[in-house]
């Protein structure tokens, strides 16, 4: 293996010691902490153990967190009763509905209905379309954290060719329209996508959000590339990305590994969100 491994859990502490020294700073101005309210419906177990790591999370840097874990069958309206609730309190400065929702839900309308103020995953209208007219408002977490990788690692990125694989409104999208705004050459690639390992192998950056296991090897890779795999997949053989890690490992010149590279940035960015969501309301 020649390339380096880039530590998300390092990166991902030092962003949360920064975050931590910054609530302090805010809670004596403000005279509180920053609150993230959550909400999960159901009892999805991967859900559960999302939402712990959150509200850990808080608690680790001082700010306060509100848990409302509601019946697996509870209403579309009544689930937009809450979040209108949470919008309009002023003890909560986030507020984060975790997904998935049960089926009698939809989850565009709920999370249309976060206030975009309080919104810290990003992904209402106003923020996603904020995203896109190259203003940022609050931004993913997960592609918030992709570009703190890439800056703690000094990359280029001016000019750059980078390749996205995935458009998912969570990930690939909006990773897209900061790597842009970021004045890279961004290719994106999804399902469709003819010869794609090809246009991979164009990427001197290549950030894979997928959730397909190892698809992509060895020959997607340019030699040099920073690769950047954002894949989370259960396997037999344990949690893998979406990127072959050994093979693109001889050919890349820096890497993330799955687990312990973007994973521990999402959380890392949602802290960093929150306490800029309160320090708008101020
Ligand atoms: P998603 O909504 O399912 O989107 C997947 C994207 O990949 C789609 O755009 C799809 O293309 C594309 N795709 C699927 N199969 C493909 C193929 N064979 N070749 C090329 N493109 C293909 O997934 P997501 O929410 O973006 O998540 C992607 C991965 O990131 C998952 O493994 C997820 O677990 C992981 N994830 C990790 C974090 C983290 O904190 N590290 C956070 C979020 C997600 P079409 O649009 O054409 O269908």
């Amino acid at each position: 293996m020649s390339a380096r491994v880039i530590d998300g859990k390092a990166v991902a502490a030092g962003v949360r010691e920064r975050v931590r020294a910054e609530v302090a700073e805010y809670a004596e101005t403000a005279g509180r902490a920053p609150v993230l309210a959550t909400v999960l419906v159901g009892e999805d177990p991967a859900s559960q153990i999302y939402i712990r790591n959150k509200r850990e999370a808080c608690e680790e840097v001082g700010m306060g967190s509100r848990h409302h874990g509601i019946d697996a069958g509870t209403s579309e309206d009544d689930l937009l009763a809450l979040v209108a609730a949470l919008g309009g309190d002023e003890e909560v400065d986030g507020i984060l509905v975790q997904l998935p929702v049960p089926d009698q839900i939809d989850p565009d309308r709920v999370v249309a209905a976060i206030d975009p103020g309080k919104d810290v995953d990003g992904l209402t209208p106003l923020n996603a379309g904020l995203l896109a007219h190259g203003v940022p408002g609050l931004v993913p977490c997960t592609p918030a954290g992709v570009m703190e990788l890439l800056r703690h690692e000094g990359v280029e990125l001016e000019g750059a060719e980078v390749v996205v694989v995935g458009r998912s409104k969570l990930v690939g999208v909006p990773v897209s329209r900061l790597l842009l705004a970021a004045n890279a050459t961004v290719t994106m690639c999804h399902s469709r996508t003819r010869d794609l390992a090809g246009v991979c192998r164009r990427a001197e950056v290549l950030v894979a959000a997928v959730g397909v296991p190892r698809l992509l090897g060895g020959d997607a890779i340019k030699p040099g590339a920073v690769v950047i795999d954002v894949g989370i997949n259960r396997t037999d053989a344990g949690l893998v990305g979406d990127v072959d890690f050994e093979a693109a490992a001889e050919v890349a010149v820096a890497i993330t590994p799955v687990p312990g590279g973007v994973g521990p940035m999402t959380v890392a960015m949602l802290l960093v969100n929150t306490l800029a969501a309160a320090r708008a309301r101020v």
